[in-house]
């Protein structure tokens, strides 16, 4: 922590503040400038008694951190990248995954086919959501857990591993009996109590970004999962709220090379809620590949006209293998697979 002096302060009251540095646990370092003087607190901010409390001191400006609030999704905590294998397919390595499939579980028909398509096409994880967080009540909100039946055949059917979004603590056994990554939402991105229910079934959880959450928030709520000891955490960006309407969301793609930067966790793309238009989720994924995202997560039905929800995003069978062929030179050229 730095501590930074009032200008006016005398040196009786300057003492009384080291004397509290001190009394804290730190070692204080002052560095006199021609303007201020600054305090330099050695000590470790995690273990020791916070220094913000001197924020309300009279003789001090204000109290600034050095050391990031999240601890084990940091670089720091772990040097490489963190992989995470899910029956062989492993995230966050060299491969790119795919995870693709439906917005919702509609019907056995709309599932398989959606799964064996996907899977011809090069997808490795089938996505598909069962419990649908709808901003309505009135919108369909998911077959439950004829859903995650479903999806659970179309794993027995294809081979793909399964992702799913978990909407309620109440639901954290359920769901993770019947998928292999548990989808934590942007609308609950932090919901605590959620994240630590997720984390403590011990499967993979895919964090997407909140609605209008900052980057250091989202790292902090990831840190909900690795404290509850579950390592196999990734971070989705999925965009974010804007003055923009021309998209259904912003789709930040800076968080690729900051959550590279900051954590040693995965980092998905969802280009499909991050446009909210089919027409544009192809060049968002070139973009995500050559940023350095190590998975996508893509919206695939087969008739997006008749979707139950998210039609606009969706995109055909057809147009999936063609983004597919078209995303193959980009993930050379990012140097993989
Ligand atoms: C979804 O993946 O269908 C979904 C509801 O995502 P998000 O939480 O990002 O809106
Ligand atoms: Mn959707």
């Amino acid at each position: 922590m730095i501590v930074v002096l009032k200008p006016e302060i005398s040196k009786k009251d300057e003492q009384a503040v080291l004397k509290e540095i001190k009394k804290l646990g730190y070692k204080p370092h002052v560095m006199r400038g021609v303007e201020r003087t600054v305090i330099g607190c050695i000590g470790d901010e995690r273990t020791h008694q916070t220094l913000e409390v001197l924020g309300s001191w009279s003789q001090v400006e204000k109290v600034m951190p050095i050391q990031k609030r999240f601890k084990l999704v940091s670089r720091e905590a772990h040097k490489g990248n963190s992989t995470i294998n899910v029956n062989g397919t492993v995230i966050g390595g060299k491969k790119i995954q795919i995870m693709a499939g439906p917005c919702s579980v509609e019907d056995e028909m709309q599932l398989m086919t959606t799964a064996h398509a996907v899977k011809k096409a090069g997808a490795t994880i089938l996505r598909g959501g069962a419990f649908k967080p709808r901003t309505s009540p009135y919108e369909f909100q998911g077959l439950g857990l004829k859903g995650l039946k479903l999806l659970a055949k179309a794993r027995k059917e294809t081979g793909l591993g399964v992702i799913t979004e978990l909407l309620s603590e109440q639901h954290a056994e359920l769901v993770a009996e019947y998928s292999d990554i548990l989808q934590i939402g942007a609308r609950n991105a932090q919901n605590f109590q959620l994240l630590i229910a997720a984390a403590k079934t011990g499967k993979p959880v895919l964090l997407k970004r909140g609605l209008s959450m900052k980057i250091e928030e989202w790292l902090l709520a990831g840190e909900y999962v690795l404290s509850n000891n579950n390592p196999n955490l990734m971070f989705c960006e999925r965009g974010i709220r804007t003055f923009e309407t021309y998209t259904r969301n912003t789709l930040d793609l800076s968080t690729v090379p900051i959550i590279k930067k900051e954590s040693h966790c995965p980092i998905v793309i969802d280009p499909s809620q991050g446009a909210g238009r089919s027409d544009l989720v192809t060049a968002m994924c070139k973009g995500a590949v050559a940023m350095g995202a190590d998975a996508l997560l893509i919206e695939v039905h087969p008739n997006p006209a008749e979707a139950w929800s998210d039609g606009a995003q969706q995109v055909t069978l057809e147009g999936f293998a063609n983004l597919m062929e078209e995303l193959k030179p980009f993930i050379a050229a990012a140097g993989r697979e």
